[in-house]
């Protein structure tokens, strides 16, 4: 059983499902569903489309770069069935991708890492920049509380009459 990839999104293509393209050259094209496969026949290259694998691989958000991706390689000679052989292999995909699954946690998370300062740095200067927008605000809250005051007072004032006139 052969897993293919997705020629636009680089997604896995199980037996049976998606549909593949020959072009005259006799050169195969898998896609794992028709949006792939649209995207294909409007001539777009995958590097430019921001979801897919080819595009976060170039752009840096994925690992592109590593020794684990040497196993996942396509090989064009079929090896003779072997009970023992298939063990091994499973148990070396397992680790593998223990491997390799360990390895793309650290790199997100030292890609998140300058995410963190790059954001920090950015809401500073934003508050620097409008921080003028803010203190308006605060004396017309200074200046709502003062007329309150002065109303309130004022009523105060007339009632204190009032009781004056009557008695
Ligand atoms: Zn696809």
């Amino acid at each position: 059983m052969r897993l293919e990839k997705c020629y636009i999104c680089s997604s896995t293509v199980y037996p049976g499902h998606g549909i593949q393209f020959i072009r005259n050259d006799a050169k195969v094209f898998r896609f794992c569903r028709s949006k792939c496969r649209k995207t294909f026949h409007m001539k777009r290259n995958p590097r430019y489309l921001k979801w897919t694998k080819a595009y976060r691989k170039s752009h840096g958000k994925e690992m592109a770069v590593d020794s684990t991706f040497e196993f996942e390689r396509k090989r064009q000679r079929i090896e003779r069935y072997d009970r023992e052989l298939v063990g091994k292999t499973i148990q070396a995909i397992q680790k593998v991708d223990a491997v390799r699954t360990k390895r793309e946690k650290e790199y997100y998370k030292n890609r998140m890492k300058q995410a963190k300062k790059q954001s920090q740095k950015t809401a500073v200067r934003e508050l620097e920049k409008g921080i003028s927008l803010i203190e308006p605000d605060i004396l017309r809250v200074n200046q709502a509380v003062k007329a309150k005051d002065a109303v309130q007072q004022s009523v105060a004032m007339l009632d204190e009459d009032r009781q004056a006139n009557d008695s």
